[in-house]
């Protein structure tokens, strides 16, 4: 499940993700029309990595869960394939 969701900051539509369970930060990210409305596909319940293919993995388990890319590896341990 999603737990980010979308508000407005002004007339800018952000992505508000959880916290970070390894660090506790809450995220927000800009995003354009494109990604409101992928966003908006999803949850009429499209996939993540279809609605979100153009982002990376990091961007989406951020999306999914809110680690940080930067606490991946603190938080998931040390990962011997790359993607
Ligand atoms: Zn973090």
């Amino acid at each position: 499940m999603i737990g980010a969701k979308i508000k407005m900051m002004g007339d800018e539509p952000v992505i508000e993700c959880l916290p970070c369970p390894q660090c506790g930060e809450p995220t927000v990210i800009k995003i354009d029309d494109y990604d409101l409305e992928r966003f908006k596909a999803m949850s009429k319940g499209m996939l993540v990595g279809q609605a979100f293919s153009h982002w990376s993995v990091q961007e989406r388990e951020l999306l999914m869960t809110g680690l940080h890319a930067q606490c991946w590896d603190a938080y998931m341990g040390p990962e011997p394939d790359d993607e």
